[in-house]
């Protein structure tokens, strides 16, 4: 008998004797197929996690958590991320292993982009990035970098998303994950204002990537809206009618639509309103379900200015309607994604100061460890010394991190009214405000000071000024958006920073909050009396994008509805002749 036919024979025998080998060897090499094929073959993987799942009682518990994370994957590829998001959740507080886990956030990211939860994903990613080091294979390591970097993008953290591009590309020497790395680059340095695009190295990777064709035509568009920018149109046009058909049988409605609308603006810059509004329809009618992005924004503003154009006013109209409508909810999407970004970052400086502490005590621990493990008479002794210490560092640790919480709120947070004070605010506010500048959007500024406030406290007592300003504030919050930044910038005064918000809109909020502090009934303080407030605003139009200046303008409109009679709110107007201030208080009610 050669060795092989032994090899065979003690096989088949180890089987006859132990039928479970079989089993075992049989699940584990349908485990590893259904990896292999989830995202191409979806109907033999369900088929497969179907068996698989019969199957529970014979896995191990490292293959029964494997068949978890795949039944997680078939769910959320199924539609209901939430559920997806909860069984991998699981999977990470248990005792699974740490490339399980890892994989489990990196799916729990991904499915929260689908989601447009930024927030959530962000958290996530923050915590992903930093097991990433830890993580031995290559080829997961290399899949958090290109998420991380597709993540940032998709949040407009353009430099980030720029940094996690360059580290995939220099650490991959794989042909697809290396276009995928040049793919992001350019995005990032395409909307990144102060970086230019290389024509000759984005041509090189479009060179890269021409074995995986979503890539590389993503690319040809930043080459044309360069063409575009340099008013090459016809370069633009014949670069994209020449890859349309190509990206057209790609089916990635995405790159279709973006495809389209420069299609549509190559035209439209040409005088070709024909054509361009044959494309700006194609587009609108792709993008069915994506209708908030850029492209499907510019399509209706290329057909409402070619009807315009044309005389047709009725169609022109509404696509104008249609327009300022996306636009607006587009402009609500960057922003939020902005304070997302922001919470995120907040959330992780929190974390990070309980995780300094949990690491001194582990250090202790770690001591009285070594120290127990020492032959010397007076362990016992030491050991008692060290558990008091503990107790005490753990003690004093505690009122630490809550004395560093508490001085933390109290330097964020108003005392009385729970809402920013003045310095949080000016930080948050200057945030703001350069991003509003450099995305080019609009914002506005709401100041009040109540009336005749002094006469509150006088009449009924501090304790009742108190409740006053507790109410105003109270009913105040109710009427803004979540994006909305609320102080109180000191005594009876306070502040409405609205980002991305015109400045009619604004007036109105300002209105709301009017007539809501007016219908206070302040009868649960024990008097009955009249709380009512004078306001004043401004935007970033009229008084540009300095605090300070923005701050003064509210103040002097606000002071004009105290002048004017109180309880109404002012919009700040410049003032032509300096001796005649004009102010428009067309907007009070009272
Ligand atoms: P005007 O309509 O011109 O604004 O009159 P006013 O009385 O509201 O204005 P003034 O600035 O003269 O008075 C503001 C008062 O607000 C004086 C101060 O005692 C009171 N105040 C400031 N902070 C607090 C606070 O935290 N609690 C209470 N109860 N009163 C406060
Ligand atoms: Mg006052
Ligand atoms: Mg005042």
């Amino acid at each position: 008998m050669n060795s092989n036919k032994l090899n065979v024979y003690i096989f088949n025998l180890l089987l006859l004797l132990f039928p479970a080998l079989l089993i075992a060897n049989d699940l584990n090499d349908m485990l590893l197929e259904a990896e292999e094929i989830k995202s191409n073959n979806p109907v033999k993987f369900s088929s497969l996690l179907e068996t698989l799942n019969t199957k529970l009682n014979s896995l191990s518990k490292q293959q029964a958590n494997h068949l978890k994370y795949l039944n997680a994957y078939e769910i959320a590829f199924a539609g209901d991320t939430t559920k997806a998001i909860a069984i991998l959740k699981d999977i990470i507080n248990s005792d699974a292993t740490q490339l399980i886990k890892y994989r489990s956030r990196l799916s729990i990211i991904n499915f929260h982009g689908y989601d447009r939860n930024w927030a959530d994903g962000l958290s996530n990613l923050k915590v992903l990035l930093e097991e990433l080091p830890k993580i031995n294979n290559e080829q997961y390591q290399k899949d958090g970098l290109a998420l991380a970097a597709m993540f940032y993008n998709q949040i407009g953290q353009y430099s980030l998303g720029l940094t996690y591009a360059n580290q995939l590309e220099n650490q991959t020497k794989d042909a697809r994950q290396n276009c995928l790395a040049k793919m992001f680059k350019f995005e990032s340095i395409f909307y990144t204002t102060d970086l230019k695009v290389n024509p000759i190295e984005i041509n090189s990777a479009i060179k890269a990537c021409n074995s995986e064709p979503i890539a590389a035509n993503l690319l040809r568009t930043y080459v044309a809206e360069m063409h575009i920018e340099d008013e090459q149109f016809e370069s633009a046009n014949t670069l994209l009618l020449k890859h349309v058909h190509e990206v057209e049988s790609a089916k990635y409605v995405r790159l279709i639509v973006r495809f389209y609308s420069l299609i549509a603006e190559t035209y439209f810059k040409q005088s070709d309103f024909e054509r361009s509004s044959l494309y700006s329809k194609k587009t609108i009618e792709k993008a069915i379900n994506i209708p908030t992005t850029q492209g499907v924004i510019n399509a209706y503003k290329f057909l409402y200015q070619i009807a315009k154009e044309q005389k047709d006013f009725p169609t022109s109209l509404l696509a104008h309607e249609k327009y300022s409508q996306l636009n607006q909810l587009h402009t609500d999407e960057i922003t939020a994604k902005h304070f997302a970004y922001q919470l995120a970052e907040h959330k992780s400086l929190e974390q990070q100061s309980k995780i300094s502490l949990l690491n001194e005590k582990n250090t202790l621990l770690e001591t009285k460890q070594a120290l127990s493990k020492a032959e010397v008479a007076n362990t016992r002794l030491i050991v008692m010394v060290l558990i008091i210490s503990l107790l005490l560092f753990t003690f004093w640790g505690g009122r630490l991190y809550k004395a560093h919480k508490r001085i933390k709120e109290l330097a964020e947070f108003d005392a009385l009214t729970g809402i920013f004070n003045r310095g949080h605010f000016t930080h948050v506010a200057t945030s703001a405000l350069s991003y509003c500048k450099s995305a080019k959007q609009d914002l506005s500024v709401i100041m009040f000071d109540l009336d005749h406030f002094k006469s509150i406290n006088d009449m009924y007592g501090h304790a009742t000024g108190d409740w006053a300003l507790k109410e105003t504030i109270k009913v105040c919050q109710n009427v803004g958006r979540k994006n909305d930044v609320f102080a109180r910038l000191g005594g009876e005064e306070f502040c409405i920073l609205l980002p991305s918000c015109h400045i009619r809109s604004a007036a109105l909020v300002a209105e709301h909050c009017r007539s809501a502090i007016e219908d206070i009934v302040t009868e649960a303080s024990g008097h009955d009396f009249k709380i009512t407030a004078s306001f004043g605003i401004t935007d970033a139009k009229t008084s540009g994008f300095e605090l300070e200046k923005l701050l003064a303008d509210a103040d002097e409109a606000a002071y004009d509805s105290k002048k004017s009679g109180r309880n109404r709110i002012t919009v700040f107007t410049i003032n032509e002749e300096p001796e005649q201030k004009q102010l428009d208080n067309s907007w009070s009610i009272s």
